[in-house]
């Protein structure tokens, strides 16, 4: 496959606002006008081109947006969404209806996980949870009627990595959709191009970056994205999870300095990993040749941008996992905190937090410990001292004896 570069291709995008501003302007209109009717008649059925109708529908703010994560994703369009789930939850049920079946990821985010175990199934759509890093038991998982294969490039929190190019011979085979959660690893994989039928992100983490409000995207072909935003029966149009233009600007201003800070996110992880290890802390961290998929991460990532910011280190009991965070935020090294792809380190205990809606079991045969500790690592500048100032509380608490 040819070299993909979605920071440069996001670079190629130019939109300028009418006055020609750098920054396309903020569109903040609900309504807009038309010189003609006919015309009024022909936007809302989708066939003119630079008129907007109504801002559920299409606005110019949204668009803008949607053009640049297209170009990232290199797919032919993209939808935006007040938030991450509702890019999940209209994904999913513009798929399937009554009597249709999805295989899904165990580990996927806990909400996610919630809304397959118990509000999908509610209205007849079954759903098998599988480990999707085995293919074997996604093949069998598969039935006739089963409409889409869902799963993350990335899990969480023990950062298992997707064949997407496997999966996509499996869905395939049952004429199945292969839609792919990639908010762990924005630029560092491009699962369309590896093979998913759709990309859905939460743009609350890495892709804006700022934990300064929560908002979703989907990528897919024009005709998945037109399929959403039919008026007639589209979820994105007739659920109405309609990202603000306000958002989508600042959004968009965000993601044009994307690649940089996965850069740095990546490499004050990897300079974290390979500390934690040499004071006799096992970190799970992609970039390590020791964690399991190490070799399939480098198959399929764009290779500028690293193994991505989420590190987990076990401490064993809840109990350790607290006090190590709890000191943590006093020292100032970040903030005891769920979500990721912030400027500053985010830690939170997995198991008691972000997948808590994912029962015990299935925790414990994906090997979650209860000391599960997770990092979204921030962009320190001074990785060096984050990591002596971690390293002497783990001594203080007496994790470490070194
Ligand atoms: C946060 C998150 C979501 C949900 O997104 P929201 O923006 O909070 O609705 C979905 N998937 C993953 C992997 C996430 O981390």
């Amino acid at each position: 496959m040819k070299k993909f570069d979605p920071a440069t291709a996001i670079n190629a995008v130019q939109q300028l606002s009418a006055e020609r501003g750098v920054n396309p302007s903020i569109n903040d209109s609900a309504t807009f006008t038309f010189p003609k009717g006919q015309l009024m008649t022909d936007t809302f059925h989708g066939e003119t081109e630079g008129y907007y109708l109504y801002s559920r529908h299409w606005n110019p703010s949204n668009f803008s947006l949607c053009q640049a994560l297209a170009a990232m994703e290199n797919t032919e369009a993209a939808w935006v969404t007040g938030s991450g789930m509702a890019a999940i939850t209209c994904t999913l049920l513009n798929c399937v209806k009554k009597g249709d079946h999805i295989v899904a990821s165990m580990t996927v985010y806990g909400g996610t996980f919630a809304f397959l175990n118990n509000w999908i199934k509610r209205y007849g759509v079954d759903v098998t949870f599988v480990d999707t890093t085995n293919l074997a038991q996604v093949k069998a998982a598969c039935k006739k009627n089963t409409k889409v294969i869902y799963t993350e490039t990335m899990s969480n929190p023990l950062l298992r990595i997707s064949n997407i190019g496997e999966l996509r011979k499996i869905a395939d085979k049952y004429g199945a959709k292969l839609i792919v959660d990639n908010t762990f690893t924005p630029m560092i994989f491009s699962p369309y191009r590896l093979g998913a039928h759709v990309v859905v992100y939460s743009m609350t983490k890495f892709i804006n970056g700022k934990n300064d409000c929560v908002a979703g995207a989907i990528c897919a072909d024009a005709e998945f994205i037109n399929s959403l935003i039919n008026v007639n029966d589209g979820t994105a149009m007739l659920l109405g999870p309609v990202l603000d233009s306000y958002r989508a600007t600042s959004i968009l201003k965000n993601l044009y300095t994307l690649h940089i800070r996965m850069k740095q996110h990546s490499a004050n992880a990897m300079y974290l990993a390979e500390k934690f290890n040499s004071i006799g802390i096992k970190a799970n961290y992609t970039g390590l040749p020791t964690h399991k998929d190490h070799k399939l991460m480098k198959e399929q990532m764009n290779p500028q941008f690293g193994f991505g910011g989420m590190i987990a280190i076990d401490l064993k009991t809840a109990e350790k996992a607290n006090r190590f965070m709890e000191a943590m935020q006093k020292e100032g090294i970040g903030y005891l905190a769920v979500s990721l792809g912030y400027f500053r380190t985010l830690f939170s205990c997995s198991g008691k937090s972000t997948s808590s809606e994912v029962p015990e079991e299935y925790q414990k045969e994906m090997g979650m410990s209860e000391g599960l500790v997770r990092f979204s690592v921030g962009l320190d500048n001074d990785i060096e001292g984050t990591f002596a100032r971690m390293h002497k509380i783990l001594k203080k608490e007496g994790f470490v004896k070194k």
